[in-house]
């Protein structure tokens, strides 16, 4: 039996485990069908501290995961299909095989919700992004795309205002889903265009390998046109990965782990950490700063049973 099983390779999960290895509990890490999580889709992150020339998203995770290897955290490739958190240990079926756990971590992210472009997926990191406040630096004076209609479409495109030349903001709808506020501000914003009512149908240019256009198509008069863009930002929500614990740990209507304080879960001896509880912050090093309050949590739990 395993003292702790981190479920996630993100961020939140690698430092999860570089603490938990320290403390030397022998954690084992599920990796998760997107090893390295988030950062492992993302260039070049700029705002993780200590690294002033910044670091390559891929890099920075596997750095973590080397470092918490090297403490005795072991890996094992795959998913966890099945949780019984009904009576501890607690198991969990990781690709066919039961494992039992006195503790779990719940790092398994929240992953982008995309558009479902072939185009789109092939251009990720390479112009396709799905976060602003990573990306939006490296498109100072360029054409700037959002697509979305809530908060986070609004915010993002505010907030590219900063670095593009102009950002266009995409929906779907005539009607927009953000509230009244972050609207209000979007439209005030001289440099932000709202094309409502259009959809995306594909983004230029593949054979480039660099976002360069898209083909864009009014669902109402069925026009369709290419216009020029350099940074293409989808924010149309993000999916938690807690399908696998439904009805287990408590988590809201959109599926996000509901926090019980710090970073534990209904369920004791179950914590969580990183983006699958998280809807608001979604940073590297918030995820990082939660892998370790996780592990921290897991440590003085073991202790206090005697561990
Ligand atoms: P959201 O509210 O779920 O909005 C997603 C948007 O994407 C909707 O406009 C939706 O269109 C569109 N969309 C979904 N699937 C699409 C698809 N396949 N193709 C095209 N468009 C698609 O997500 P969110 O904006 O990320 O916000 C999530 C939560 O965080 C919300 O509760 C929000 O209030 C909160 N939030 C708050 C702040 C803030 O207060 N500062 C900032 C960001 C987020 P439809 O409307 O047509 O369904």
């Amino acid at each position: 039996m395993r003292n702790v099983v981190i479920i996630g390779s993100g961020c939140a999960g690698n430092t999860a485990a570089l603490y938990t290895a320290r403390a030397n509990l022998k954690p084992l890490v599920v990796s998760g069908h997107e090893a390295g999580g988030q950062l492992a889709l993302t260039t070049l992150v700029e705002n993780f501290p200590g690294f002033p020339e910044g670091i390559h998203g891929p890099d920075l995770v596997e750095n973590i995961k080397k470092q918490a290897e090297s403490f005795g955290a072991e890996y094992v490739h795959g998913s966890v299909l099945e949780a019984d958190f009904s009576v501890r240990p607690f198991k969990l079926n990781v690709e066919g095989e039961w494992i039992e756990a006195s503790t779990v971590i719940v790092a398994s992210g929240a992953s982008a919700r995309w558009l479902g472009l072939e185009s789109e997926h092939k251009l990720i990191g390479r112009g396709v992004s799905s976060c602003a406040t990573c990306d939006g630096f490296f498109y100072r004076g360029k054409k700037i795309m959002v697509v979305g209609g809530g908060d986070s479409a609004m915010e993002e495109a505010n907030f590219l205002t900063r670095f593009g030349s102009e950002v266009t903001l995409v929906h779907r709808r005539d009607e927009f889903r953000a509230s009244k506020i972050m609207q209000d501000r979007a439209r005030r914003n001289p440099k932000v265009k709202f094309l409502p009512a259009t959809v995306v149908e594909e983004v230029f240019d593949v054979s480039k390998h660099l976002v360069t256009g898209v083909k864009l198509r009014n669902v109402k008069t069925g026009e369709v046109w290419q216009q020029d863009v350099d940074g293409f930002f989808v924010a149309i929500g993000h999916i938690p990965n807690t399908k696998v614990f439904k009805g287990q740990i408590e988590t809201d209507p959109d599926g996000y782990i509901v926090s019980k304080g710090g970073a534990r879960t209904n369920i004791p001896g179950v914590f969580h950490a990183g983006d699958v509880q998280d809807r608001v912050y979604r940073q590297a090093i918030t995820a990082a700063g939660a892998g370790c309050m996780a592990a921290i949590e897991v440590e003085r739990f073991l202790e206090a049973e005697g561990h």
